[in-house]
């Protein structure tokens, strides 16, 4: 457990985490159980306290060191992350420098997104005084993936201090030593406030003894199978829930878009990560006028780029071993079902790396339009017009990000209206995920909730309302004393006023 509590008894047992470019070890680990989970729980609402009672300005410069930790200790925390990862340093420095930025933003922007706000009355209230104010929870566990695992739990971890909580933070079991080495340096940079943010490390039983623990919320981001189990089990003790899970998203280009830059875009937001990215491009609806350029062009990328380990590798391994074998079904599966690979095929799967894949013509109805692929595939499929890539962008249980790709910011904006999806980018992939005032999130198997921006530190709130009586009423409608012809007469008051409008 780092940031950190002395274990009760030596660990009975530690695990392995791997390089998945190599299968070489690379550390062991703690399995914390259930009660050293709690344990650091109890010592993260112990050191909550003093933290919530900090001015503003106080915890805002705080935050802001440990930003400057992170940032003077970028080169170790990006190596850690593609150790872990395989991905590439370049890609791992740069989830970074995007995790730097959410932090900054959510530092210098929680006292006025939270501060105290007065709110007006009304007719019968007009002598209170009424205001809100949102009020830490108390601690926050978050459960994180492997595939960012910095960027993506800091959208939980940074806005939930910033917004005056504790954090029990349970990395994937893939990438346990960037949860270590973030709460390492939390430790060292924000002096006074031990056990704020724990990092626990194990696997799902480690995460489930983080749900059991009573935290005030559990932030998870992860696979929505994954998701049912956790929220069944703060659904036993009400515990409120917040779902990051997976997504498919789909990426509409119109006739008139600047097709180089939509080929561009598609094959990085497809293949980048090796595809292991929540709001990845996974599908593709282009109209029929220009599909099969839009094929050519993104086909002339995607074949100059190459999975390897090393430093100038286009993207990186598989993480996930398993996952390789979702790739590879999804791949066979829909040129059995009819598609055609204009790029690879099922011969690019040659773990741990996976070649990129462009497939076209794939029926809607196949695995690798239907679900997560969460591997180098794309499928580019041509539609009559944008109403039918509209309706076949909704027509997916997961809703997550999109984009669009046209002539015109205001035309890309109403065809965005038009999607399901928790964010679109127009004439770019991606771009909400790099914005820290913007909210993140999905619905349906993408999950529900918001991480970032101020939807993304109110999540990690309860509001409280508070009224102040500054005069008693001429008519104290909330007592016993009131004669009956006197709530009479303002029940007539209020029907006379309503009725007008
Ligand atoms: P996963 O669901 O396998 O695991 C996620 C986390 O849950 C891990 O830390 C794991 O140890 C833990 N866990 C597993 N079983 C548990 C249990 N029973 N109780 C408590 N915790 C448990 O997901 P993954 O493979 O680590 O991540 C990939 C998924 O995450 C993909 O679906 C991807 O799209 C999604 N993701 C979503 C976002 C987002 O912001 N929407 C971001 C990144 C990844």
């Amino acid at each position: 457990m780092t940031g950190t509590v002395p274990a009760a008894a030596p660990h009975a047992t530690t695990f392995t985490t791997y390089s998945p470019a190599t299968g070489e070890p690379l550390a062991e680990h703690p399995v914390h159980g259930p009660e050293e989970v709690s344990r650091a729980v109890a010592r993260a609402r112990a050191a909550q306290a003093g933290w919530a009672a900090l001015p503003a300005s106080r915890r805002r410069a705080l935050l802001l060191g440990w930003k400057k930790a992170l940032a003077t200790e970028l080169d170790a925390v990006a190596r850690t992350i593609a150790e872990e990862t395989g991905k590439p340093a370049g890609d791992a420095a740069m989830e970074v420098v995007l995790t730097l930025e959410h932090l900054g933003w959510a530092a210098r922007h929680a006292w006025r997104v939270l501060r105290r706000r007065r709110v007006g009355t009304g007719l019968f209230t007009a002598h209170q005084r009424a205001s809100l104010v949102h009020r830490p929870l108390g601690v926050v566990g978050v459960i994180g993936p492997w595939n960012y695992p910095l960027y993506t739990p800091m959208g939980s971890i940074g806005y939930a201090l910033a917004a005056g909580n504790g954090v029990v933070f349970k990395p994937s079991e893939l990438t346990p030593g960037t949860g270590v080495l973030l709460a390492e340096l939390f430790d060292a940079a924000v002096p006074g406030h031990a056990g704020l943010l724990t990092t626990v490390t194990g696997a799902a039983p480690t995460g489930d003894a983080l749900a059991r623990s009573g935290v005030d919320k559990l932030a998870f981001t992860g696979s929505p199978g994954t998701a049912r189990k956790v929220m069944a089990v703060c659904a036993g003790t009400l515990t409120p829930f917040l779902a990051e899970c997976g997504g498919k998203d789909a990426v509409i280009v119109t006739a008139d878009a600047d097709l180089d830059a939509a080929a561009d875009a598609i094959a990085w937001g497809a293949l980048s990560n090796a595809g292991q990215t929540c709001a990845g491009v996974e599908r593709v609806y282009a109209v029929r006028e220009i599909h099969e350029e839009l094929c050519a062009r993104v086909v002339e990328r995607a074949e100059s780029l190459r999975p390897g380990a090393e430093a100038d590798a286009s993207y990186g391994p598989m993480t996930l071993p398993d996952q390789v074998a979702v790739v590879e079904r999804h791949v066979t599966g829909a040129v059995a079902a009819g598609g055609r690979a204009l790029l690879g095929g099922p011969g690019s799967v040659r773990p741990p790396y996976v070649a990129p894949v462009v497939l076209t013509g794939v029926p809607e109805d196949a695995a690798a339009m239907a679900e997560e692929t969460f591997g180098p595939v794309v499928a580019i499929n041509p539609v009559a017009d944008v109403d039918e890539a509209v309706e076949r962008a909704n027509a997916s249980r997961y809703a997550l990000g999109a984009a669009v790709f046209c002539r015109g910011g205001r035309a890309g904006a109403a065809i965005a209206a038009r999607l399901r999806a928790g964010a679109v980018s127009v004439n770019s992939v991606l771009g909400f995920a790099a914005v820290p005032a913007l909210p993140f999130g999905g619905s349906q198997d993408s999950g529900f909730g918001r991480i970032h921006g101020e939807e993304g530190l109110r999540a990690f709130t309860s509001v409280q309302s508070v009224t102040v009586q500054r005069f008693s009423p001429p008519v104290a409608l909330t007592s016993f004393g009131v004669p009956a012809a006197t709530r009479e007469r303002a029940v007539r008051l209020a029907r006379a006023l309503h009725r007008r409008r």
